[in-house]
């Protein structure tokens, strides 16, 4: 059977969903690896790297592909070149994908989603979601720290001693943790907060002060977020003011799965940082947590440059690419049976991340908002 890798379309995309090192986990299940030219060279992964690997280097993939991986989702022009029965596992964001979820149904293209698989301890190895957000925040933090114009650890010199920089961190999922270790391990001092109740003793664990606002906390189901009500926000603004007017960097990475990133942080809170400030906001793509943050760019509000993430994991596209890899080879490899790709939905992680299959839409409610 034939895997296909793509080139991504996607504008500004520099990932690859198959690095050279993992074409040999594919063919030892016993697939044919087929890799366009030039998909891994944004990455930093060149043609004969995946050729001496033992994958075949060539155009025109998709009619003859059994299995296409990608990071996004294929072009609408591209997913018809596809037999029925094909089958793809990329990123898929659903909701935002109606149309594309509608084609691969009628195609007959099983799809899955990689955002989509179950986040329970056996699916940890596949969970990209947690890969890639591992990535932003790393980079959020060290992009932080590049921006501010001060020194992030205590300096205590002949000349004198300098002060850490005091950092606040919004959201201690997977991103905000990552963020928090690297702002630590960068030397500053570092304050959090999360509306889960079980962030606090996460914030810790990394070694940052949980900031603790004296407001209801608000658990969702999945270990996830609640969104918050109009009240509730204006609370939680007011009270995380006067540690955000100390900050000299603040980075947000706060997200309720399927809503629009929850806003945090007014113009004026930002107004109120010091000189020289620094504002690192992650859910920029998704709506913002900081007003007036621009995905991709940086702008100026008061006395701080507010930089807005826009597919921050492409900015380090080797780690990216490798991480992403391992959790499509492994979902991959729980799909693969005797050298046939067999994925078994009576399999709660493989039903999980399928959204269309033989001509349906079997994720529940992306067929109830289409159908
Ligand atoms: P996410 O990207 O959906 O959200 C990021 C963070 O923003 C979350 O911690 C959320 O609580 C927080 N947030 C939402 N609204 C907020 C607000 N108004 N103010 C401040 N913070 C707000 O979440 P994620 O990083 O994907 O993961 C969240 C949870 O899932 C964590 O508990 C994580 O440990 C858990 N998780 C479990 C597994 C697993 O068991 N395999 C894998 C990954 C993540």
């Amino acid at each position: 059977m034939r895997i296909a890798v793509v080139q991504e379309s996607r504008p500004g995309e520099t990932r690859v969903a198959l690095v050279p090192d993992l074409v040999a986990k594919l063919t030892g299940l016993g697939y044919e690896v087929g890799v366009e030219p030039g998909a891994g060279a944004q990455a930093g992964f060149a043609d004969e790297e995946y050729a001496e690997a033992g994958a075949a280097l060539v155009d025109g993939l998709l009619p003859g592909a059994d299995v296409v991986v990608s990071v996004n989702p294929l072009a609408p022009d591209r997913l018809r070149q596809l037999r029925s029965g094909a089958a793809t596992v990329s990123f898929l964001p659903v909701a935002a994908s109606h149309d594309l979820v509608g084609d691969l149904r009628d195609l007959g293209v099983t799809s899955f989603a990689m955002e989509l698989v179950p986040r329970i301890s056996r699916a940890q190895s596949m969970d990209a979601l947690s890969s890639q957000a591992l990535v932003s925040g790393y980079r959020g933090a060290v992009v932080a720290a590049g921006l501010l114009r001060r020194f992030f650890p205590l300096n205590m010199t002949a000349a004198g001693t300098v002060q850490p920089a005091q950092v606040v961190v919004l959201g201690a999922g997977v991103a905000g943790l990552q963020a928090i270790a690297t702002c630590k391990r960068l030397g500053a001092v570092v304050q959090a907060y999360d509306v889960r109740a079980a962030a606090a003793e996460e914030i810790r664990s990394v070694g940052a002060k949980a900031i603790d606002l004296q407001l209801e906390t608000l658990e969702g189901t999945g270990g996830y977020a609640r969104e918050m009500t109009e009240d509730r926000a204006t609370q939680q603004k007011q009270a995380l003011a006067p540690y955000i007017a100390a900050a000299d960097a603040l980075i947000t990475t706060a997200a309720v799965p399927g809503r629009r990133a929850p806003l945090l942080v007014t113009r004026e809170m930002v107004e109120a940082m010091p000189p020289g400030s620094v504002v690192v906001d992650l859910a920029a793509e998704t709506g913002g947590n900081v007003e007036g943050s621009v995905p991709g760019k940086v702008v100026r509000i008061g006395h701080a440059q507010v930089w807005g993430g826009d597919n921050v994991p492409s900015q380090m596209p080797g780690p990216a690419s490798r991480l992403y890899a391992t959790n499509v080879v492994n979902l991959l490899t729980l799909m693969t049976h005797e050298g046939a790709f067999a994925p078994d939905l009576d399999d709660e992680v493989v039903a999980g991340a399928c959204v269309t299959h033989q001509g349906r839409i079997l994720h529940e409610p992306t067929r109830e908002a289409i159908e």
